[in-house]
């Protein structure tokens, strides 16, 4: 992959071949929205880890900073090493800093066996002796299901199919809530308490799509599921932005930016999001060739909600 950024430096022999053409080098990004902070990293193929502290929950773990520590919920993509190799980094930091809440570790149900192989073995290189070896708490996740999280009862993940080069999940994070029948709406105090009373159920419950996270995966899935589209911010990947890299991105089951302009058109005002974060560039690009990248492509209507996280 350095031979891309030396390839762009190619002209001046002093220049180092490494991170001249990176826009970030694992510098922690910071992006406040109306009700949460998002903070992370995400440049494809170095590491991916997004947390949103409000929430407690966080997905990914292709690094493990200290800020990441303290989230009890962590959703994992998929198993590519650059979103992954540190969530048992995540598990352990937190026994070390004496952390008593076991933190729980949601893992789409196809990838528990191999996850369950991969820590004991990383345990047992580490030289954890195999009676004190202890698998962390691990929720298996099915497509479609929504699982209310472990000490935030008031909200749920969901999870669904993405297309990408091996098999992977994004999710969608929902406030869970109860709301009055419309029936009721009119209803005094004393009627509600007196319904109460006699058992009538007088509320329903209401999923408030809060965030949608994509994780890597190939435009075709940004059509498919078109769900994330009511999500009040959508964070979803964006790995080639250059005309001619399409073909490169569906290749490498990617999102090219032309993708998200052609859903950008092709469900305008329908869309619901707030903010459009797009994350996961790869590193060939610079962060003025990214903003202007989406300077020129965002259609007028998107350009205040589509931001990139760099
Ligand atoms: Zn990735
Ligand atoms: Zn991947």
């Amino acid at each position: 992959m350095f031979a891309l950024n030396y390839h762009l430096y190619a002209g001046n022999a002093l220049l180092p071949t490494e991170n001249r053409g990176l826009h970030n080098a694992l510098r922690q990004v910071h992006l406040k929205t109306e009700r949460f902070n998002l903070n992370g990293f995400a440049i494809s193929g170095l590491a991916s880890y997004l947390q949103v502290p409000e929430f407690d929950f966080g997905v990914d773990m292709g690094e493990c900073p200290i800020s990441a520590v303290s989230l009890n919920h962590i959703f994992l993509t998929h198993a590519h090493g650059d979103h992954s190799r540190c969530l048992m980094r995540h598990h352990s930091l937190r026994k070390m800093m004496g952390i008593p809440k076991p933190s729980v570790y949601y893992i789409p149900e196809n990838l528990v066996e191999n996850a369950a192989n991969w820590i004991h073995a990383e345990a047992m290189f580490e030289g954890v002796p195999e009676y004190r070896f202890q698998l962390p708490k691990i929720v298996p996740v099915s497509p479609h299901k929504k699982i209310p999280l472990e000490y935030r009862k008031d909200l749920m993940i969901e999870a669904f199919p993405v297309k990408h080069a091996i098999p992977a999940m994004g999710c969608t994070l929902y406030l869970h809530k109860h709301k009055l029948k419309d029936e009721y709406l009119r209803c005094g105090t004393a009627e509600i308490i007196a319904l109460r009373k006699q058992k009538v159920e007088i509320t329903r419950e209401v999923f408030e799509p809060l965030v949608s996270f994509m994780g890597d995966t190939l435009g075709q899935s940004l059509l498919e599921q078109k769900h994330i589209w009511n999500s009040e911010i959508l964070v979803t990947e964006c790995t080639f932005l250059d005309e001619g890299e399409e073909e490169m991105a569906n290749k490498k089951g990617h999102t090219h930016l032309s993708q998200i302009v052609q859903c950008l058109n092709e469900f305008g005002s329908e869309i619901q999001c707030k903010k459009i974060i797009l994350n996961h560039f790869s590193m060939k690009y610079s962060e003025k060739h990214i903003q202007e990248a989406l300077e020129k492509n965002i259609p007028e209507a998107f350009r205040d909600k589509v931001i990139a996280f760099i």
